[in-house]
């Protein structure tokens, strides 16, 4: 939370003039940040309102970004301090279409609050879908929480409502989350029963469900929902499904709905907080080297972080053959390959990371290691192009028993490589996210 605030008010301050674009901008990006961290949607309306007050009426050329940043920090004392964590239990409802990915992304959700300390309970809703119970079920046990559904009822509102009311009379959580069902084709009935439910759970946040392979078609889904209920924020799942992800997220963007989370996967993992910056990176093929150091740090024990690549890389040094066989060897050795592959510049898009192709792209790693592992340290820590010469080139083939042609494959990878690499101003960057802390 810590970080995304700090950088709702960097970018504040990077603006020169604080107007009111700037300033909305920056209210959304904190409203998405208390909501990730799960805030109660109607605190996070509250200190929305209160900080746009704080700021609202200043005179042309106060300094807003000051203004601003005492305000966020003195809602958010109010908002910790004594008494604020007597809430009862957050109702979220979720809605959508039939087959976005709802119930799937209702366990993720239960299962990341419970890895964060919540405790939580999920509620089945969905009274049309032969097996959704059992689904909900299933995914209940895995994210270990309890449970509420039935099969013979047909009422959507009223299971709900029975759900919701028995875990707030148990007091056994801080968290309901209700699953719905998407069954109307036709929006006006699925929109009436989405009010009714709503109307019968009052919850607190209503979170829109929708599948990024509509892409662009994104904009009006989204739009339409977020007419007939209170949408407080939207998940778009599916987004390992193709390129169509980034129209469904723009588009979503333009309806103003803050996106929280995306969802990548299948499984339970595959829920990550959705922020823009790193999301436009990625999309722009640029990788996202913050976000893959955190990983490599995650993978590595915490005592062999001094001399390795993360400081090489963080350092700016030079991306010399040893660079990449040692990046190789830390890829071989954290998964899943692909979610990490999409993260570092060149490699994914042009090395190994065709989508359904990491099993080829690690065979490739292997083999372009077995060639380096046949090279002197000044071949692997030279930075002249020039020094990989043909009797050089045949050695290094003999040695490691493969091609001539595949020791100059790999050599031209690393070309390839180094060239993005050299271009992204990366020890700035990764200087930038260490300070920020969190
Ligand atoms: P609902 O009708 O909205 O409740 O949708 P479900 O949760 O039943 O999901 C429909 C299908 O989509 C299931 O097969 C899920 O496994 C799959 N699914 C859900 N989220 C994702 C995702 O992020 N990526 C992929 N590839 N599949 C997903
Ligand atoms: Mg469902």
């Amino acid at each position: 939370l810590g970080k995304s605030l700090a950088g709702s008010l960097a970018r504040m301050h990077g603006a020169t003039v604080a107007d009111d674009a700037v300033l909305a901008g920056c209210l959304n990006e904190i409203a998405r940040a208390l909501l990730q961290a799960d805030v109660r949607f109607e605190t996070v309306r509250d200190v929305r309102a209160n900080l746009q007050r704080a700021v609202g009426g200043l005179a042309a050329g106060a300094n807003t970004r000051r203004v601003l940043q005492q305000a966020v920090v003195g809602e958010l004392c109010r908002m910790l301090g004594p008494g604020a964590g007597a809430a009862p239990a957050s109702v979220v409802l979720f809605v959508g279409l039939q087959g976005p990915g709802k119930t799937t992304t209702c366990a993720k959700y239960a299962d990341l609050h419970r890895r964060r300390g919540f405790r939580q309970a999920l509620v089945c809703a969905d009274t049309f879908r032969a097996g959704a119970l059992d689904q909900l079920k299933q995914n209940a046990a895995r994210a270990k929480v309890p449970f509420y559904g039935s099969y013979t009822a047909t009422d959507q509102a009223r299971v709900a409502v029975e759900g919701v009311e028995m875990f707030r009379r148990e007091k056994c959580c801080d968290l309901i989350i209700v699953d719905t069902s998407g069954r109307h084709r036709q929006e006006a009935a699925l929109f009436e029963e989405m009010r009714q439910v709503a109307e019968a759970t009052r919850p607190d946040l209503v979170v829109f469900v929708m599948d990024a392979s509509i892409g662009q078609a994104a904009f009006d889904q989204a739009q339409a929902f977020k007419r007939a209920a209170p949408v407080g924020a939207v998940i778009v799942t599916k987004m390992d499904g193709g390129a169509k992800g980034g129209g469904a997220l723009s588009a979503v963007a333009t309806t103003e709905s803050p996106v929280i989370f995306i969802c990548t996967g299948e499984h339970m993992p595959d829920l990550e907080a959705f922020h823009v910056e790193p999301f436009v990176r990625r999309l722009l093929g640029l990788g996202n080297l913050p976000d893959l150091i955190d990983k490599i740090h995650e993978a590595m024990p915490p005592d062999d972080t001094e001399d390795d690549m993360v400081k090489k890389l963080a350092g700016g040094g030079a991306f010399t053959l040893r660079v990449m066989y040692e990046m190789f060897q830390k890829l071989q050795s954290m998964g899943p390959l692909g979610q990490i592959m999409s993260m570092i510049p060149g490699l994914g898009a042009q090395l190994m990371m065709e989508k359904g192709k990491e099993r080829e792209g690690q065979a490739k790693m292997k083999r372009y290691m077995t060639i380096m592992d046949s090279m002197t340290d000044e071949e692997l820590d030279g930075t002249s192009p020039k020094l990989m010469n043909r009797s050089r080139i045949a050695r290094v083939a003999w040695g490691s028993g493969r091609l001539v042609a595949d020791v100059v494959a790999m050599l031209e990878e690393h070309k390839r490589i180094a060239k993005v690499w050299s271009k992204l101003p990366m020890s700035k960057r990764l200087m930038n996210t260490n300070s920020h802390g969190s």
